[in-house]
């Protein structure tokens, strides 16, 4: 009756999930939501006491409590849990009460190693010692259940950094008294998804096809008799356990089919998720016992992308939150009576908000046409500057033609006089002034070597005048030119 039971409700869910991806594994449906469930982080509860009590609705509403006045919190994310582990990270009082918060007992897999087969003789004093002269944050540790053998047992360390967990880790082992131990990671086993209702795997309560709520012991319903005394038997196997014992043939089996599902599957886990295959979940000849995300740090953004908002994981900072001070709800709510002369000094400020408004557009028009008269004074000034230049130039290259007909004439000017010095020379040799006569030639000679001279420096000198004009022009233009681009 349990089994057909069973093969019922997977079968109906089954059908319930048909527009969800479904996956047949060995005649067992894995549906989606228990392998979103199964990766997803199950960070444990925090509690804190409060000295007193809440029972004021006002105060606790921003913040779960219990039935016995104290508080329950959860936190997102592992940065924020390991954060809150620590009950120095708390305020002494939150809204006036007095708080005093529960240290948890363990970090989550991914602050825990494993320190494997590790001597009996070796206490865990000894271990302490040996790790806390490589680290500072050891949070916890203790000896594994049904780890011991009599002779050695699994130890598991919890430490609050997760960079000196890497370290650690990255070292493979501790040596202690001579004997080296295996250091390895801490694997979390895939969490299966329980209905409360009638305690099978793979589905949630508003997918159950039961009519009644379920016993966890006797299988029976629980609205009829008295199931605190009743008789433990599971409802699917008939064996002496509970209905969600992970002993149960018929879990073991679900938890294979759900990990070798998830195997295949390695992208559905979130970034730098490790999971534990345990041994009776593992095929025949597979030795490894852990699946690991295919996803790494780096590429947390796409994974959160892809997840379309349902961030999974986002790297936390302590320092962006602070404590919410609850005591402030008196200053936001506004008395009425104050209501009209409140909107009254609202109106008044706007005005006064649009009136500088006015004022500031009016100074930027004024400084806009103060720039556009002074740009136009300066292309003005520009283009008189131009334009004196090229007239200046002009009269400057008038005079050098002047002098440059000048030099000649007057140089051949003076060779003619000089010829006829000679001439009147010859017909007054024997005149006693030949001698005067010479010495004027002389003179006049030199005249001549020296004009020459002077008239090609000058032509040189012209040359590079010319050049220069020429380039003043050129920039008095680019000046203006980039004034006109400017401007526009
Ligand atoms: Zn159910
Ligand atoms: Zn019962
Ligand atoms: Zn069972």
């Amino acid at each position: 009756m349990s089994n057909l039971r069973h093969n019922l409700n997977e079968n109906n869910n089954a059908k319930n999930d048909k527009n969800n991806e479904i996956i047949q594994n060995n005649n067992i449906y894995i549906s989606q939501q228990a392998l979103n469930f199964a990766v997803e982080q199950h960070l444990p509860p925090l509690y804190i006491k409060c000295t007193l009590k809440l029972v004021d609705h006002h105060k606790g509403k921003e913040i779960i409590k219990d039935k016995n006045g104290d508080l329950l919190c959860f936190a997102k994310n592992i940065e924020l849990f390991v954060h809150l582990c620590d009950v120095n990270n708390y305020p002494k009082t939150l809204a006036q009460i007095d708080i005093l918060p529960i240290r948890p007992k363990h970090l989550p897999s991914q602050h825990s190693l494993i320190l494997k087969f590790v001597p009996n003789y070796i206490t865990l004093e000894d271990i302490q010692n040996e790790i806390n002269l490589k680290i500072n944050t050891l949070f916890n540790m203790e000896e594994m259940n049904g780890s011991n053998t009599g002779k050695s047992r699994h130890i598991r360390i919890e430490i609050k950094s997760s960079t000196e967990c890497d370290k650690l880790l990255s070292n493979g082992g501790l040596t202690i008294d001579d004997h080296i131990i295996e250091l390895n990671e801490f694997l979390a086993s895939p969490q299966l998804l329980f209905c409360s209702k009638c305690n099978d795997s793979g589905h949630v309560r508003k997918h159950c096809n039961l009519q009644y709520d379920a016993c966890r012991r006797c299988g029976e319903d629980k609205s009829t008799g008295n199931h605190n005394e009743c008789n433990i038997c599971c409802h699917r196997c008939k064996q002496n356990h509970l209905a969600t014992d992970y002993k149960c043939q018929f879990i073991i089996g679900y938890r294979r089919a759900l990990l070798q599902t998830l195997k295949q599957k390695p992208h559905l886990l979130p970034p730098n998720v490790k999971l534990f295959i345990p041994s009776e979940c593992r095929d025949d000849g597979d030795k490894s016992n852990k699946i690991v995300s295919k996803i790494s740090t780096k590429n947390i953004t796409a994974y959160n992308d892809k997840y379309n908002g349902q961030v999974k994981h986002l790297p936390f900072n302590i320092n962006s939150h602070s404590w919410p001070s609850l005591g402030k709800h008196q200053s936001n709510t506004i008395d009425l009576t104050t209501d009209d002369g409140l909107w009254k000094e609202i109106k008044n400020n706007q005005n006064e908000i649009e009136k500088l408004k006015e004022e500031f557009n009016n100074k930027i028009q004024q400084c806009h046409n103060r720039y556009d008269d002074n740009i136009k004074k300066i292309k003005s000034i520009l283009s008189i500057v131009s334009s004196q230049t090229k007239y200046q130039n002009e009269n400057v290259t008038r005079c050098y033609s002047i002098l440059n007909k000048f030099i000649p004439l007057l140089s051949a000017t003076l060779i003619l006089f000089q010829k006829l010095t000679e001439n009147y020379n010859e017909q007054n040799k024997m005149n006693d002034n030949s001698n005067e006569t010479h010495q004027l030639i002389q003179y006049i000679s030199s005249s001549i070597v020296y004009m020459k001279e002077r008239n090609d420096a000058l032509i040189t000198s012209q040359k590079s005048l010319h050049n220069l004009s020429d380039q003043q022009g050129q920039l008095l233009l680019q000046a203006v030119n980039s004034l006109e681009s400017n401007h526009e």
